[in-house]
This record gives structure tokens, sequence and C-alpha cells, in this order.
């Protein structure tokens, strides 16, 4: 298996133009990934490698708001070793030593200089490894110096105190210097982050997990970021053995698919290594991903 292409993509969700990059592939244990989905059902969908393990890509959400560049999560970075990225198959080596992420943003004509502001919808390596790099020299510096960067305070705070189940995902590297230059902004609820972009809390894959809402001349959109990993998470009982609060997903996708469904969200996956969004329809028993062009 290769990393998941294409890496950038672009469309627009109203007024805003918006890219979704590609920030690499990452295979993970298909059996964790579907919970308790029995694998002949799982595997129909999304095949296993020898390893048991399944493709996902790590893909990053870039708005062009009138405000600035805004950023939503940033890969796994580059600061994990062999053996790291084998065990998690994650593939997100950039062309010129840098990740597939900045190469996606180069293709866009972006630099990390130029993102204004970056939204972690949680903290896990896969999704924040990106905020902090290594240089040539091995020390480490902020990836988007420009950049305020916006986490839960509940998330950071459960990110700080992990414990024997939660530590493989938490490394400080990838938000501590982040807090040490006064770089994070804490946010507790849901919050309009800027005019069109809110965060809306959606518990369950961590405790203070969050999604983005984007809203622009009447068109919605919904970054689900760990909720729904990919389209065949989708069905309600399609939850990952990874999430800490199983049934708590359960009750917010429950909430969020039906919104989704009434009023016809385009919903963007952040894990799904060919599907980057779609719009979701429910057949009478169970949501999917809709037929119909998104
Ligand atoms: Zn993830």
């Amino acid at each position: 298996m290769t990393a998941p292409s294409p890496r950038v993509q672009r469309r627009k969700i109203g007024d805003f133009t918006v890219h979704v990059i590609q920030a690499g592939g990452q295979r993970l244990d298909g059996g964790a990934m579907f919970g308790v989905v029995p694998k002949p059902l799982w595997e129909k969908r999304i095949p296993a490698d020898e390893r048991n393990r399944i493709q996902l890509g790590m893909r990053c959400l870039l708005i062009d708001h009138p405000s600035g560049l805004i950023l939503i999560d940033s890969g796994a970075g580059n600061k994990e070793n062999e053996k790291f990225k084998d065990i998690y198959g994650i593939e997100n080596e950039g062309a010129d030593g840098a990740t597939m992420l900045e190469d996606g943003l180069k293709e866009i004509g972006v630099v990390p200089s130029d993102i204004s502001l970056v939204i972690n919808t949680h903290l896990h390596f896969d999704h924040a490894g990106g905020n902090t790099r290594t240089r040539d020299d091995g020390s480490l510096e902020i990836t988007f110096p420009n950049a305020t960067y916006i986490v839960r305070r509940g998330e950071y705070d459960y990110a700080m105190h992990s414990n024997e189940r939660t530590a493989a995902s938490y490394f400080e590297r990838n938000y501590v210097p982040l807090e040490a230059a006064d770089k994070l902004e804490f946010i507790a609820r849901e919050k309009t982050i800027v005019k069109g972009i809110r965060a809306i809390p959606t518990p369950g894959h961590t405790p203070f997990h969050q999604s983005v809402l984007i809203e622009s001349a009447g068109e919605r959109a919904f970054y689900l970021g760990d909720l729904v990993p990919t389209h065949a998470h989708l069905p309600l009982p399609w939850i990952m053995g990874y999430d800490v609060e199983p049934l708590v997903t359960l009750e917010t996708k429950r909430r969020i698919l039906k919104q989704a469904l009434d009023e016809k969200w385009l919903v963007i996956f952040e894990h799904d290594a060919t599907v980057a969004w779609g719009r979701v329809e429910h057949d009478g028993k169970t949501y999917k991903l809709s037929s119909e062009s998104a």
C-alpha cells in the first residue's frame, strides 16, 4: 500500500474556498478501528493487510477565511522515529524532507508562516503531531509560527494527565511548546472562532473532542475529526475501539448525524483514505454516504 492520494482537493463552501490536504497515510489495526464490529463485516468495506491493518488517511482542512488562513488539525508531523512509523504505518514524509502537509500547503501556494489559526480537534499524535516540528539540527520549533492554536481546555488537561490506556496517543512535544510560547488559546465549550467557523463539542473519542462547523451563504460543512473517522464509520454502532467513552460517542453520533441529514451538511472525513467528503443519507436502517454527488 502507498500513501493515499490525491494530496489536495478544493471546493467552495458558500463564500469560503476550502482545501482538504491529505497529510499522509496511516495503517491501524482493523479490529481496533471498528470496535465491536466483527471482521467479516468491516473487511468488506475496508480490506486488511497481512498485519490486519487498514489503510487510512490524515486529512487536514485549510479554510481561506477573510480573517486569515485557518488550518484544522496538523497530521502526524516529522518528529517520530522509523520504528514508530512502522507500527502505525505512517507515510507522511514530504518530497523535500518536510511533511506531506507542508507539501500540500506549498501546492496551494501557502507557507506555514501564512497560517493565522490552527484548530485541533484533539491532541492525539495523528491530529496534533504537525503542530511542532524538528529542524535539521534536531531542535524543536513551532510549525506555524504566526498562528494561534485553538484547543479545548479539557482536552489539554486530559492530555497532560494521561493514564496507562491513553498515554500512547499523547506526546507533550506536540502541544507543551505551544503553551510555553503562549500560542495556545483555550476554549471551554461551543464557540464561534471567527464568523462562520464554529467549534462544536463532540465527546466520546476523547471526553473533550471537538468538531468544526463551517457555515457560509446558506451552506454548511462539518469537519468530523475522530467522531466518524471514515465513511465506513457512519452506522451508529461502528465506533472505534480507541474511543475512551464509546457510549458517549454513540449519543454524539446520533445527535450530529441527524442534524447532518436534516440540514444536508457536507461532512468531511479526516481518516478516510479515499473519500474526502459527502452527504449523509438514512435508508431506514442505517446512516450511509449519499450516492448523490456532494
Ligand atoms: Zn485520529
